[in-house]
């Protein structure tokens, strides 16, 4: 027992370090891209390079490994919590322990090479420049997962990387539900709006935008003293090695306010879930969201179902005005509804309205699906990628830019992540279901009170951090199985309102 004691201090201990590497190398990615000067780019490489070799060296090294085989020969006997830690840090040590060295450093060279010839690919619309490294990312994937999970299909192995337990026969149910219900919804509500837009363009100064970004995280309750917001070219959420210090960040745009408030409300909403991990799991591998799906469903539930209701828009408006008093003048609430709730069926997958989002990841998973599986050629992405969009949302796709290579995901080698954006939202209308059984979820937000909402969710999803795996926490918030019916219904419900269908 004394062991077992003086083990877990060297846990406890193991992973302070290990969340001190992941506070320096953030704080590296996150002045790379808010103040840092021009010039100083490789300096920053230097320091990150050498952090992430310490700490794969610490995270790696015999005595490490021991140690945790150790807890692991007793997990019994271990606490929850512990019991959680050990399995999940030994869980990532096996599976980089089983790739060759040499080729877990090619493959990190690649993915550095890849992201900066995509850049470029990109700017010039030019996917054969990027080719040759989006054919060698899949390759190296599948001898991935073939060193990792030999008796996993490689794409399972991929899309359980993001989110634990996911596979291909899940996936494919989830979103050949989603098809049925969104596609001939979106029809009846393109023949509704006769294809019109509502948007807010204006004038809109950065300075009075910065305070509706202060007045937004104040609405959500968020704890300034924890989390700050910054501005950068694509919004995002980071915690610095623990859930003590998290930071968003926004892209203001003077001509229209609604794109960087909706980036603070979902950033808001990973920040929300980030900043309320009990803080008995401070500096420890269960210190963060449990997984990609987890976290999207808090930030699209945030974005969405909180912020794009008819109650919440009206709370808003008022607050509005006053801040973007020109801008707004002829401006009224029933305008702002639909800004927020426009739907346009577009090329671009950020850009793209709540019921439609789904339909640009559909086209990703698919994509991914085949090439995984050998069916498709990655030269024939463009030309696939185009037919699905012509298919699924009836748009053409001028040029790759604006096509395949939009996204810096396969670049950066996050495979199987499409899905999770998805499922986030889908987890999210189920989590509302049962919340409307308790709360009156309907006035807290036409009130803009938004503590109910936050503290069933802080009970139910974000004390826990990453300590119960997500289907079970979902199961667990829900008394029942993940179920797409939910989303359907909801997208089904809102948008028969919006547009007045029948
Ligand atoms: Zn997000």
């Amino acid at each position: 027992m004394a062991d077992i004691k003086e083990n877990l201090e060297k846990l406890a201990s193991l992973q302070r370090k290990i969340s001190a590497y992941a506070h320096a190398t953030a704080l590296l990615y996150f002045d790379g891209n808010t103040g840092a000067p021009s010039k100083t780019t490789e300096n920053r490489a230097i320091s990150s390079s050498i952090l992430s070799e310490e700490l794969y060296r610490l995270q790696t090294s015999d005595e490490t490994f021991a140690l945790l085989e150790e807890l692991d020969a007793h997990r019994d006997e271990l606490p929850e919590s512990e019991r959680r830690q050990v399995y999940l840090i030994l869980k990532e040590l096996r599976e980089t322990r089983c790739i060759p060295m040499d080729e877990y450093i090619a493959l990190q060279k690649l993915l550095i090479e890849s992201d900066s010839v995509w850049h470029e690919a990109k700017e010039r619309s030019d996917f054969a420049m990027f080719l040759p490294y989006l054919e060698k990312i899949f390759e190296a994937y599948k001898k991935v997962a073939g060193y990792a999970a030999p008796d996993k299909d490689p794409y399972d192995y991929w899309l359980s990387r993001y989110e634990d337990g996911l596979n291909r026969e899940t996936c494919d149910k989830f979103f050949s539900r989603l098809r049925e219900g969104i596609v001939p919804l979106l029809a009846r509500v393109m023949e509704a709006s006769g294809g019109r837009v509502k948007g807010m363009e204006g004038y809109y100064p950065v300075s009075a935008q910065e305070k509706l970004s202060d007045y937004l995280m104040d609405v959500l309750l968020l704890d300034r003293g924890h989390c700050g917001i910054s501005t950068t070219e694509h919004p995002y959420t980071i915690n610095f090695g623990s859930h003590l210090d998290v930071r968003i960040t926004t892209n203001y745009h003077e001509n229209d306010f609604i794109p960087s408030m909706f980036s603070v409300i979902h950033e808001g909403g990973h920040a929300l879930y980030e900043t309320n991990i009990d803080d008995a799991y401070t500096r420890t591998a269960i210190d963060s969201g449990v997984s990609m799906g987890i976290h999207e469903s808090q930030s699209r539930f945030y974005e969405n179902i909180i912020a794009r209701s008819k109650g919440f828009t009206s709370f808003l408006f008022p607050k509005l005005r006053e801040i973007f008093p020109e801008a707004l003048k002829d401006a009224t609430e029933e305008d702002f509804y639909l800004a927020c709730n426009t739907v346009v069926p577009g090329l671009i997958r950020i850009d793209a309205d709540e019921l439609t989002y789904c339909l640009h990841i559909m086209v990703r998973y698919e994509l991914e699906k085949r090439i995984m599986a050998g069916e498709l050629k990655v030269s024939e992405l463009p030309s696939e990628w185009n037919r699905l969009y012509k298919e699924y949302l009836g748009v053409d796709v001028p040029d790759d830019k604006h096509g395949v290579l939009q996204d810096s995901h396969w670049a950066n080698g996050n495979i199987g992540y499409f899905p999770s954006y998805a499922l986030g939202s889908a987890y999210g209308a189920q989590l509302l279901s049962v919340m409307k059984k308790e709360l009156d979820v309907d006035a807290c937000t036409a009130s803009g009170r938004l503590e109910p909402v936050n503290a069933w969710l802080k009970e139910h999803i974000w004390r826990h951090g990453s300590l119960i795996a997500p289907g079970e926490l979902l199961r667990r918030a829900c008394g029942e199985e993940f179920n797409p019916d939910y989303y359907v219904n909801y997208l089904s419900e809102k948008y028969s309102s919006v547009y007045g269908l029948k």
